[in-house]
């Protein structure tokens, strides 16, 4: 008998970009502009969307897409802003895929969104990995994971338009060399946007709005 040899990681990575193409052009025809949230657990993803929504929601109808191996916390926090919020739990898959946001778009009432948030699963490897159809990956790197974080997880922030570096807040308790972690980052990706941010206290927020403003402009100009 001959050996049959079946490529499943390859096919399902085919599919899975197949099935992201289809909700960037979704998104594309129903003019919504979409952003990933990646990184750590803790880094402060929700915290972060916490402070953006009602600026957004000021001007723009928005949803989100949030994405947890289990658990309804971060959902629950963002109920206040009454937005339409689809929880995707991925049952252990540690990074969100294309069907789960295909699944999740089809819950989503898009005629009222402009603004479109996804919440990935907290890691910084394969939510990298996996293309989702969303057309602008941030990376959200928190200060008191160190300064090394995207030389040794150098794929995120490879694939990231914008890197938030959050919790400057706490810098003045950490020996953390701010500076570096900039310098760090650039030599992964020298076009990477970075804006730092407490989304603590609120600190310099306001250029990240303005950032997700000005590429809402552009979105519908093109
Ligand atoms: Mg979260
Ligand atoms: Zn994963």
């Amino acid at each position: 008998m001959g050996i049959k040899k079946i490529n499943i990681g390859k096919n399902l990575l085919a599919e899975n970009d197949k099935i992201a193409e289809e909700n960037f052009l979704l998104l594309k025809e129903k003019r919504i502009l979409s952003f990933n949230l990646m990184g750590s657990p803790g880094a402060g993803k929700t915290k972060i969307l916490e402070r953006t929504i009602p600026y957004i929601k000021k001007k723009f109808g928005c949803g989100v897409i949030e994405g947890d191996i289990a658990g309804t916390f971060d959902s629950k926090r963002l109920e206040k802003f009454k937005i339409p919020i689809v929880q995707i739990n991925t049952g252990g898959v540690c990074h969100l895929d294309a069907f789960m946001i295909k699944k999740g778009i089809e819950k989503l009432p898009l005629d009222e969104i402009k603004i479109l948030f996804v919440e990935n699963v907290g890691n910084l490897v394969c939510p990298a990995e996996f293309k989702i159809g969303i057309e602008k990956n941030i990376v959200v790197s928190s200060i008191t994971e160190g300064e090394d974080k995207s030389v040794k997880y150098p794929l995120i922030f490879k694939i990231s338009d914008v890197c938030l570096i959050n919790k400057t807040d706490l810098l003045k308790f950490l020996k953390t060399d701010i500076k570096k972690i900039e310098r760090n980052i650039l030599t992964i990706n020298k076009n990477l946007k970075i804006i730092k941010i407490s989304a603590e206290t609120g600190e310099n927020v306001s250029a990240w709005i303005n950032y997700i403003f000005s590429e809402y402009r552009k979105y519908n100009l093109g």
